[in-house]
């Protein structure tokens, strides 16, 4: 029998449920946590967790955060927030994205610091803290040359201005978010940095005390020290995957999530004879042909079809076909593969090892889009619980 609520299945458990899961190891994410907080000194550190943790389970990596003494969480949506405190989380969380007005009482109630993106914004959350009888807890969100959300850096004194006359609010903080912190040249990062500090000055002329000052990603982290201020806000590197290939690597992090599956059948395929939809790709000579039970249903990208590289018994092999839903071919020439073999898609198997940067260059994309893409169809694994 099953149990009815398979919530946190064990690997070998998985294997039964599904034989495809993700498996993130706690030790690595601990360890790339440590590294962090060691390299920015007295800053503190928010561990960013939206879009499930980067791939990675949202409530199991948040319970590590906190266990760990996380100061703060990060995440992009209402949803994230409050599926958090249902957790019953009660560490301080921020929610990064831009809210709509209908949302503040929400908020509120489940004590999620909001992000003032606006002297609209903020003038709503301020009623509605008002008419709550609460006090928001807010951060001052502003843009210094992302053009995503906030106010300009040249409009900023508007909203910090009006914060001060919005009794029911507490400015928490204020922060900004570059966009080009992760490239080799690093100017635009350097004037978005200055913008924020000129803003920052308002503080100053009025010897009024500092918000908590916050706008290093993981690349501000990597290779802007100056911009580390109160806080960071580390997403990828917590998972141990550098931002970018020109970015420094400064600190040293372990990747913290393999992708497995498993030979689920085994044939040999005769010359010329072209393998799955759209008979994109067949050998000249018989080869032998593994199929594994996982495809772009649970977010292994169709663009890898006759690109990526899978391993099986610690050797690399190609995909060969194209990716279908629920199922993709490897092409293993005339090696010996068993159904039950272990399959690792990301991570791994013996002396070799299949990153997720590789993985994103094979689909044209960045490291990001490749964890974040694995859906809640793959059941994650927990290793290294200490
Ligand atoms: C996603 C995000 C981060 C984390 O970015 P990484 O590049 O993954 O470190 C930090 N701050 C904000 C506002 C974000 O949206």
């Amino acid at each position: 029998m099953l149990p009815s609520e398979p919530l946190k299945p064990s690997a070998a458990f998985a294997d039964i449920l599904r034989p495809t899961h993700v498996e993130v190891d706690l030790s690595r994410l601990a360890g790339n946590l440590q590294a962090i907080c060691s390299h920015v000194g007295t800053a503190k550190v928010m561990p960013v967790l939206k879009a499930n943790a980067y791939g990675h389970g949202l409530i199991e990596v948040a319970e590590l955060m906190v266990k760990l003494g996380a100061d703060y969480l990060g995440a992009a949506f209402l949803e994230e927030g409050l599926m958090l405190r249902k957790q019953g989380i009660t560490t301080p969380i921020l929610i990064l994205g831009g809210l709509a007005g209908e949302q503040i009482p929400l908020f509120l109630k489940n004590s999620l610091t909001l992000t003032a993106s606006s002297v609209d914004k903020l003038r709503l959350i301020n009623e509605a803290a008002e008419a709550l009888g609460t006090q928001a807890k807010v951060h001052l969100k502003i843009d210094t040359g992302m053009e995503r959300v906030g106010v300009h850096y040249y409009s900023a004194e508007k909203l910090l201005e009006a914060s001060l006359q919005c009794h029911s609010v507490e400015v928490e903080g204020i922060y900004s978010h570059f966009a080009n912190a992760d490239a080799a040249d690093l100017s635009h990062a350097r004037l978005q940095l200055e913008r924020f500090q000129e803003v920052l000055q308002f503080y100053e002329r009025r010897s009024l005390p500092l918000p908590l000052r916050h706008m290093a990603n993981s690349a501000g982290i990597l290779q802007l020290p100056e911009s580390h201020l109160d806080m960071v806000r580390p997403g990828i590197m917590l998972y141990g995957i550098y931002p970018s290939p020109e970015c420094q690597r400064t600190v040293a992090i372990t990747p913290a999530l393999a992708w497995r599956s498993q030979v689920s059948y085994f044939k040999v395929v005769q010359a010329g004879d072209p393998i799955s939809y759209g008979s994109t790709w067949q050998a000249d000579h018989p080869v032998r042909v593994v199929t594994i039970p996982a495809g772009y249903g649970d977010g292994y990208f169709r663009a890898l079809s006759n690109k990526a590289q899978v391993l099986i018994r610690g050797r690399r092999y190609p995909v060969a076909g194209r990716v279908c839903m629920d199922q993709m071919m490897a092409n293993i020439e005339w090696d010996s593969a068993y159904n039950g073999d272990p399959v690792t898609l990301i991570g791994t198997d013996g002396n070799e090892t299949i990153t997720a940067d590789e993985v994103a260059n094979w689909a044209g994309t960045i490291p990001y889009e490749v964890l974040t893409n694995i859906n809640t169809r793959v059941p994650r694994v927990y290793v290294g619980r200490s």
